[in-house]
């Protein structure tokens, strides 16, 4: 507000000045809570809001305290910079107003969109919101930059969340990260907390292809070096230097966070001063550490301990005339800060982890006098670009002591070197080239999703299920009706361990009123072997189609036999697959017929990756290898003899019954070869996502249930 007329102020953060031009000449939105503004009841701030096309999504101040102090800040922040030890203990409570907070952008967005947007969602507050776009607008191009690190897999899997994080994030088309260490990281994550094929550039999941890319954040290069050209700039940074006495000039600048490796940096330049007394009087060292967060404990007792380490090296290696650590605690207008780089001789940039650190390229790109030495952690994002800085690990005091004592008597030809090569990759790689790269490789990852077939919503839309009960309806009429059924995600939902998944009294009294229905056959086809099968479902009056229809048994009980046998390779293949799971932890081999399978599910992903490679290239050397086939389902490789699925058992049936009306369901690849088969007018239903033939689609095995009553 001035003079009580509401301004808008484009913030100087590099995220705003990226998106400025896309957000301008595109006809873009900006969803964000806009803090404060919102609670003014003066309609000119939204009037104001609405032309600068920004949408302010409502957050209460209660909601704000869950959502983004306590779970955002308390618990995620801390987790994605590897500080578990750090995170607010009870913060998990708050995941539902994140969740909460997360859908209502969702709804908001969802509500505005159009087709052909593009929806770009930034950062570890809003991970649940791809998934909620992809569930409201599924064909939206999506994409998500995590601006944050994303840490090893077994960091990650501490959060109780996991399993909805990283599901809420793959409904991107394309995840970004600053480095490819995080984008690896992420990528070993989602397969072990999912249980999905780990991929370096691209994830399977649910149907549907997610890319990960890797974009390094870059700074506005430009707006930096032409302030840092002002006169103004040059003479106000000789002022800090001559009131320094003209000691060489330490900088450091970052948000009082535990991340940025504040105390571990004191602690060096107090062993720095400790050992080079001869130092003591000839360096002036400058930390701004700007506030952040304070309502979160974490960073008031962090503010406090900064305090104290200040206090304690000035007092012991202070002179009367001078204090060698100067601690200002304050933000500072840009213009200063461009000053301040100008002034510093050496900057030191030393947090313990860090998604990319801005600050050091702004260092950078402020010195175009090619004179200053950067040094530089190894856990800041900027580090995989910045190798000509003096690259530390922050952990290690001795040697951020000795690098720094290094840069203060480095020669002035070494300093202009590793400027000059800083600078060009700083000045290339800017914030627009970052915007650019993500945004094509977007348009490019969505597009290619558009060429493959489209999955559908989650839960089948009304008019979707009145259809089938109008196509069931039909097939009452018939005289006769054929009914086949997949088992395992369609009958009933999965469990732990297969074994498990049995029948329900519910179940088994609704399969045999099924099969008492004059006129009624109903089939099992399932990849399941026969003991369990039979043990289970063999009292009732329907048939069982075995291993994918090699063994089939009539509704009367007579058993077929088997449609192929196992051959040459079956034995030997039992004994390598044996071996693969014997150096395959979680791994392990199912032994039927005339086929083996290798289950991976719960093994580390990467090993069951390279096993997988292994597999493939020795059942290729197998005894007449060229009967067998590849299998690959899901978290399982299964070899069987060539030719047999459940296609051919439901041509059969179709062929033997004829003039029946036709219902099948199925979940699964395995699932599709029945539906292939049928008669274009069969009833087929699809349980779940994933591309398919199936006429129909619904959401789980609850909903086959619900239908096959109506068919009584
Ligand atoms: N910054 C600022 N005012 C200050 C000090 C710093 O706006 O008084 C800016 C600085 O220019 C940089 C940002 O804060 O763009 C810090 O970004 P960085 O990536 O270094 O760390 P983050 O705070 O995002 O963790």
């Amino acid at each position: 507000m001035e003079h009580g007329e509401p301004r808008l102020i484009p913030s100087v953060g590099g995220l705003a000045t990226a998106l400025r031009t896309p957000h301008e000449s595109g006809g873009g939105l900006w969803f964000g809570w806009p803090g404060d503004a919102m609670r003014s009841p003066d309609p000119r701030v939204n009037e104001l809001l609405e032309r600068h096309r920004v949408r302010a999504v409502p957050v209460s101040a209660a909601e704000m305290d869950r959502y983004y102090d306590s779970y955002s800040n308390g618990l995620l922040w801390p987790l994605l910079h590897y500080k578990t030890e750090t995170q607010r203990l009870d913060a998990d409570r708050d995941f539902g107003t994140y969740r909460t907070v997360n859908a209502r952008f969702a709804d908001l967005l969802a509500n505005e969109y159009q087709d052909g947007d593009v929806i770009w969602v930034h950062d570890y507050h809003l991970m649940l919101v791809p998934g909620m776009l992809r569930e409201r607008l599924p064909t939206a191009k999506v994409g998500f930059f995590l601006h944050v690190p994303f840490p090893a897999a077994d960091i990650f899997r501490v959060l109780p969340q996991r399993e909805e994080v990283i599901r809420g994030l793959l409904g991107a088309d394309l995840l970004g990260f600053h480095t490819a260490s995080y984008r690896h990281n992420f990528a070993l994550a989602a397969a072990h907390v999912l249980g999905i094929e780990a991929g370096i550039e691209a994830l399977s999941f649910e149907d549907r292809h997610v890319s990960l890319g890797v974009y390094p954040i870059g700074i506005d290069v430009a707006a930096f070096e032409k302030l840092a050209r002002e006169d103004k700039t040059s003479e106000d940074a000789d002022k800090i230097r001559r009131a320094a006495g003209n000691r060489k000039v330490l900088l450091g600048v970052d948000r009082l966070d535990y991340t940025k490796g504040l105390r571990r940096r004191l602690l060096a330049i107090d062993r720095l001063l400790e050992r080079e007394q001869g130092l003591r009087d000839r360096i002036h060292f400058i930390q701004l550490a700007v506030p952040s967060r304070e309502k979160v404990e974490a960073y008031a007792d962090l503010r406090r301990t900064v305090n104290e380490l200040v206090g304690r090296i000035n007092a012991h290696h202070g002179t009367p005339t001078h204090s060698p650590v100067q601690l200002l605690y304050r933000s500072v207008p840009i213009s200063q800060l461009v000053t301040l780089y100008r002034a510093a001789d050496v900057m030191l940039v030393t947090p313990t982890r860090d998604g990319m650190n801005l600050v050091a390229k702004e260092y950078v790109a402020s010195r175009v006098d090619e004179d200053g030495v950067l040094v530089l952690s190894e856990f800041a994002g900027a580090a995989a670009e910045m190798q000509e800085a003096l690259v530390v690990n922050p952990y290690d005091i001795a040697e951020v002591a000795n690098a720094t004592k290094r840069a203060i008597a480095m020669a002035p030809n070494e300093r202009a070197a590793r400027m000059r090569a800083l600078r060009s990759r700083v000045a290339e790689n800017d914030v627009a080239r970052w915007a650019g790269g993500f945004l094509t490789d977007l348009a490019r990852a969505a597009s290619a999703r558009d060429a493959s077939p489209q999955p559908r919503p989650r839960r089948a839309a009304d008019s979707d299920a009145s259809r089938v009960e109008r196509a069931l309806e039909r097939a009452r009429a018939f005289e006769r009706r054929l009914i086949l059924l997949d088992y395992d995600g369609t009958l009933v939902p999965f469990a732990a361990v297969p074994e498990l998944a049995a029948p329900d009294a519910e179940l088994l009294d609704l399969l045999a009123e099924l099969a008492n229905v004059p006129g009624n056959e109903v089939h099992l086809l399932t990849g399941r072997s026969r003991p369990s099968v039979e043990s289970w479902l063999g009292h009732l009056p329907i048939g069982l189609a075995t291993e994918h229809g090699l063994l089939s048994r009539t509704p009367e009980g007579q058993w077929t036999s088997p449609r192929a046998r196992g051959g040459a390779w079956l034995e030997p293949a039992v004994t390598l697959f044996s071996d693969l799971a014997k150096r395959t932890p979680g791994a392990l081999v199912e032994v039927k017929t005339a086929s083996v399978a290798f289950h991976y599910r719960r093994s580390d992903p990467l090993l069951a990756a390279a096993r997988l490679r292994e597999a493939r290239e020795r059942i290729a050397t197998l005894p007449d290898a060229e009967d067998a086939e590849v299998l690959d389902g899901s978290a399982v490789l299964e070899l069987r003899a060539r030719g047999v699925h459940k296609g051919l058992v439901a041509a059969a049936l179709a062929t033997g019954y004829p003039g029946a009306a036709v219902f099948a369901a199925g979940d699964d690849r395995t699932d599709e070869d029945t539906f292939a088969a049928l008669p274009e007018d069969a009833v087929t239903l699809r349980v779940g996502r994933g591309s398919t033939l199936a006429r129909f689609r619904v959401f789980d095995s609850r909903d086959v249930r619900a239908l096959l009553r109506a068919l009584l």
